[in-house]
């Protein structure tokens, strides 16, 4: 069995720490007006019995009795059920692993195998690619493409998420061949989407990073398995998942002892229906503030619309991120997924030395292009 929180053998964080936020934990119960002594002996009676320490503070018309001890005893006492409980106030964060107070300097997760890019730290990290891996040709261009114009790894669904069941679905495995391929020839490493848990280990097989797209995010079987796999996982934010219902997922594989975690803002369903998705731009900072996980932005799945992904990218930066993720396609007018929302390979390198200008400004550093364009011979 794997518990929350538990760690397994080879982890560098310190188990310790995680039992004493665990034991840390507080809730308040603020008694309704006039209750009187004896209901107040009831609780504080049920919150000892439930191995709790309770502190008691009397004011001129309410109660407030503080409950310290483990997390879940606190749950398991069920506190507002208790006769003259008005209100039960948690105190603290629900994620621990993710959480500042666990790990107060930022993690740094390695994109590849070899000594190369790492995201969270002071270079902002640009992944680069289809939506879907169509073919090779496609995946190839794409890959060369985007790392001449300085993207550190390449993105392509091999199997894809789609609202409808009749749409493309991904080519699957031959995808997975053709991204390892395509890593082969270019070095660049591959970031691709898990759906299904007992997609894991197949799909480990082949890529650096696995994602997790926005609809799994609350899949708590896959975030289990991942956690387990211990590979690098690239975690989305739901549509309309919160803030903390984010880190709460994040927690999910942190606790199974997998530390290579980084979170992909991707916009939310709100009820603005001009773009695809609104980007929350507010998360970024309130991520970087919450957690120690890289927190990158996709802003291709928020804008839906090519023209409006550097304008957002660009919003990104500029609050924070670690990096970006971008579908470019080499004709986006034939892309059998995300066409719309696809750059080119000039738009691409355009948003890229954008990017690289804000970014300097931002004091972060972004790969340089590598090529000569050709609009520039
Ligand atoms: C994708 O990255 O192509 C994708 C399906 O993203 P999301 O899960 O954010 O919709
Ligand atoms: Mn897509």
């Amino acid at each position: 069995m794997h518990g929350p929180f538990v760690f397994q053998p080879g982890t560098t964080r310190d188990d310790s720490r995680i039992l004493s936020l665990r034991h840390g934990s507080v809730m308040i119960i603020v008694t309704a007006i006039g209750t009187p002594d004896s209901a107040i002996e009831r609780i504080v009676e049920h919150v000892e019995r439930c191995g709790l320490r309770v502190n008691v503070s009397r004011g001129e018309q309410r109660t407030i009795i503080g409950c310290i001890g483990d997390h879940d005893r606190l749950i398991a006492a069920n506190l507002g059920r208790l006769e003259g409980v008005e209100q039960v106030l948690k105190v603290g964060k629900p994620y621990k692993l993710a959480s500042r107070a666990f790990a107060a300097s930022p993690t740094h997760v390695a994109l590849g195998d070899a000594a190369g890019t790492v995201v969270g730290g002071r270079e902002l990290v640009v992944i680069g690619g289809p939506c879907s891996v169509e073919g090779r040709d496609m995946l190839q261009h794409t890959a060369r493409a985007v790392q001449a114009s300085g993207a550190r790894a390449l993105r392509g669904g091999a199997f894809k998420p789609r609202s409808s069941p009749y749409a493309f679905q991904g080519l699957g495995a031959e995808a997975l061949e053709l991204l390892a391929e395509t890593r082969r020839d270019t070095g660049l490493p591959v970031v691709t989407e898990v759906l299904d848990p007992r997609q894991v280990e197949l799909v480990a097989e082949y890529a650096d990073v696995l994602q997790v797209g926005a609809r799994n995010m609350q899949n708590f079987a896959l975030l289990t398995e991942l956690g387990q796999a211990r590979r690098r996982v690239l975690l989305k934010r739901g549509l309309s998942a919160t803030i903390t219902e984010l880190l709460m997922a994040a927690e999910y594989i942190l606790a199974q002892g997998n530390t290579q975690v980084m979170l992909c803002e991707r916009g939310i369903r709100t009820y603005e229906t001009a773009t695809r998705n609104t980007l929350d731009v507010a998360a970024i900072p309130v991520l970087k503030r919450e957690t120690h996980l890289p927190v990158l932005v996709d802003p291709s799945h928020a804008a839906g619309k090519a023209d409006l992904v550097t304008p957002l990218a660009m919003a990104a930066i500029a609050a924070g991120a670690d990096g970006l993720l971008v579908e470019v396609h080499p004709d986006p007018t034939c892309a059998q997924s995300d066409g719309e929302q696809s750059l080119t390979f000039e738009a691409f390198d355009q948003l890229m030395r954008q990017a690289r200008v804000l970014a300097g400004a931002m004091g972060r550093t972004i790969a340089p292009a590598t090529v000569v364009e050709s609009a520039a011979v």
